[in-house]
């Protein structure tokens, strides 16, 4: 898509393309994101530029335990806080952490696309596990799926590509089922959208509602600064044998490459953990396209957060759907990427003005699909 893109912008010009496929925040990070960052610069303390204990500063930590505890209302303990190149390498951790080869990781259906990838990263076995028609997980077609070889379960809410938020009854669901399975299940949460949820919503901690749960988050999102690799991996009081997972987290981190995560961005990160970007801006793309898409007559699910749209494509074949709006200077991912053909998505995180000038793209596209 991105070689598409930019051949596209060669024989169009710039601002005749609209990208809607990059994940990639536009908006800054929260001014007091900048100053802490500043502050950090100018303390200029010794040693602030080595390496350091593999898990990451103890003080960091601390106030990451701090604040899960006050989030979650679990013992969070600062042992139990890995500090992580982004969500991406906490996944990674884990998953290092507690795979043998061929064991099995239920994965939601549509999910991101780098899941696959994770998984057989560490000789797992994913498993693909649909959703339902509005993409909320269906635990009894979860429990069809588990095995004695399932290890662990991957969550995602606020979900990319869907944009759904998962509520309470839906994570409690899911908790009994785990519960039934007869032998330890450790859940994934992966939560690097919590904070962008639309309309005064809140996600439910979904540490708090499901028993052992291992929580890969970052500022990626929530801060608008996802080049900076900031992350971490936090252990739940609640999952079994934690002195020989925190082991083992630790030395994962280590060996897959990291060594430890971004030290100055650890630091800032201590000051201004719970900073977050406005997500008027977002709500409003949002509304714009989701009310433009529906009067085109395209078949819309608003999203609850994230930045992302997942949109039903007007003929079954989406990769051939994305092949007429991309001739018509609109780039989208096919859903085929997320597992779910039959849809594309489209991430809110081009320009307001840009979104308004695609809309007659979206709506020539629909018409030769009709036509
Ligand atoms: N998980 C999901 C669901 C994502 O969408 C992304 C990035 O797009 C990541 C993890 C990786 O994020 P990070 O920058 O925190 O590593």
């Amino acid at each position: 898509m991105f070689e598409e893109g930019a051949k596209l912008k060669r024989e169009r010009g710039a601002e005749n393309v609209f990208d809607f496929t990059l994940g990639n925040p536009d908006v800054e990070p929260p001014p007091e994101v900048l100053e802490a960052l500043r502050r950090v610069v100018a303390a200029n303390m010794t040693g602030s530029h080595g390496y350091m204990p593999n898990a990451g500063y103890p003080e960091v930590r601390e106030v990451i335990a701090v604040k899960l505890r006050r989030e979650t209302g679990l013992d969070f303990n600062a042992e139990d806080i890995f500090m992580t190149v982004g969500s991406a390498g906490a996944c990674n951790v884990i998953l290092k952490s507690i795979l043998d080869p061929g064991d099995e990781v239920i994965v939601l259906v549509p999910r991101f696309s780098e899941y696959p990838f994770y998984v057989t990263n560490h000789d797992g076995r994913m498993v693909s596990v649909e959703t339902d028609a509005s993409f909320l997980p269906d635990p009894e077609r979860i429990a069809a799926a588990i095995t004695p070889r399932t290890k662990a379960i991957i969550l995602n809410t606020p979900n990319n590509p869907t944009g759904r938020v998962y509520g309470e009854e839906v994570l409690r669901g899911i908790d009994s089922v785990l519960a039934r399975a007869g032998h330890p299940i450790t859940v994934i949460s992966d939560e690097p959208y919590k904070t962008l949820v639309y309309d005064g919503r809140r996600q439910p901690e979904v540490a708090s509602l499901i028993g052992p749960v291992a929580i890969c988050n970052s500022w990626s999102k929530s801060q608008g600064i996802s080049g900076e690799r900031i992350g971490y991996l936090a252990l739940s009081p609640r999952l079994p044998d934690r002195p020989d997972l925190r082991r083992a987290c630790t030395f994962a981190n280590r060996i897959l490459g990291f060594i430890n995560a971004p030290a100055i961005w650890q630091r800032v990160i201590a000051e201004a953990a719970d900073a977050t970007v406005n997500v008027a801006g977002y709500q409003h793309k949002r509304d714009v396209l989701c009310n433009a898409l529906t009067k085109i007559g395209y078949d819309v699910t608003w999203p609850e957060g994230t930045f992302y749209i997942f949109l039903k494509t007007p003929i079954p074949d989406d990769i051939a759907f994305v092949r007429m709006l991309t001739s018509e200077g609109v780039l989208g991912v096919p859903g085929a990427g997320f597992g779910r053909g039959g849809y594309i998505r489209l991430s809110l995180t081009i320009p307001l003005e840009q979104i308004e000038r695609s809309i007659a793209g979206f709506g020539r596209a629909f018409e030769r699909t009709r036509a």
